[in-house]
């Protein structure tokens, strides 16, 4: 199919795009990478009266050092973010993540605020938000807001965005010394959507877990797991102790029923992915991975 009918706007500035937003009232969309908006454009699950291209904002397309933080805004491709030896530095859990992001075509395409913004339940990009506690700055109308990832993803495809309030960055907050981590997905075929996944980050101290994160896809959106989390830390690390976190991860929440896997199958693949990222963090923390 083809889309409907609509106005084509490509402003050059953050400001613009806010006004144009602000100008078609809830009737506009803003258009990055196009990798989930167009194909909703085609199938008419959207029928927007005006597209904002936000692509020639060249102060949406950095990626920054700071003292405490890296700062990747909202027009950074995929591709940038899987192959930036600054992201890798820091964050080389992001790397590692970003190639189970769909295939090349649409990692060289789609856009970290995009993906954010979209808030599919199976994003990679929103599962590293909640587990490397990032924050999301939004411009609009009222001003800018800095939004914790674990407030912004409300449900599937839903988020804390007003109409007309853009995204412009993403800010990762350094991890510890003596971090560690792990990545597990299961998906059907590579480059497929991830059926379920599990991300950990491990801070030792004194040989002991001083702080674990466990962050988990099957659910209406990516989230932590605290309870799993607290099993861990100030413990030292076995293997005993990772099964129970893992147990107590797996029951965590009403996982996802669709086409792909019923709940029952995400409890035991969510389960079993955070025992495998956990003990790939213990491993890398003893050289061996
Ligand atoms: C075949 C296929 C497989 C895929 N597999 C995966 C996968 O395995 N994992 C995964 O995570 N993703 C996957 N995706 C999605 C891909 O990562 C998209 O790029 C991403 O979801 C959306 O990013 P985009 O830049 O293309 O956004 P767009 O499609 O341009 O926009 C998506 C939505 O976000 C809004 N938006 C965009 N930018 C902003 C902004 N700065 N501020 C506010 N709103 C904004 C748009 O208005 C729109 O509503 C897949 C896509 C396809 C087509």
């Amino acid at each position: 199919m083809k889309p409907s009918v609509f106005d084509y706007f490509v402003p050059t500035s953050v400001t613009d795009a806010i006004s144009l937003l602000v100008e078609h009232c809830g009737e506009a969309k803003l258009l990055a990478g196009g990798q989930s908006l167009v194909p909703m454009l085609n199938f008419r699950v959207l029928n927007p009266q005006a597209l904002i291209d936000i692509n020639r904002i060249s102060e949406l397309d950095f990626v920054s050092e700071g003292e405490e933080s890296i700062r990747v805004g909202a027009l950074t491709r995929h591709r940038v973010i899987e192959t930036s030896p600054l992201i890798a530095k820091h964050f080389p859990i992001l790397p590692a993540v970003m190639k189970h992001v769909a295939h090349l075509a649409i990692r060289n395409r789609g856009t970290i605020g995009g993906s954010f913004a979209h808030a599919d339940p199976a994003a990679e990009l929103a599962l590293m938000g909640r587990l490397l506690g990032a924050k999301i700055l939004t411009r609009s109308p009222s001003g800018e807001r800095s939004i914790e990832a674990s407030d912004f993803f409300v449900s599937a495809m839903t988020t804390v965005l007003e109409e007309a309030e853009l995204l412009c960055e993403v800010e990762f907050p350094y991890l510890p010394e003596n971090t560690f981590w792990g990545f597990e997905e299961f998906s059907l075929r590579s480059g497929d959507v991830a059926i379920a996944a599990a991300a950990v980050t491990v801070t030792l101290s004194d040989g002991r877990c001083e702080q674990c994160r466990i962050a988990v896809i099957g659910g209406e959106t990516a989230i932590r797991i605290p309870q799993a989390e607290g099993l861990l830390n100030g413990n030292k690390l076995s293997q005993d102790a990772i099964a129970a976190a893992a147990k107590t991860a797996g029951e965590a929440a009403p996982w996802n029923v669709d086409q792909h896997a019923s709940s029952e199958l995400r409890h035991q693949l969510v389960e079993v992915l955070t025992q495998r990222a956990l003990v790939k963090a213990w491993q890398r923390s003893e050289g061996q991975s």
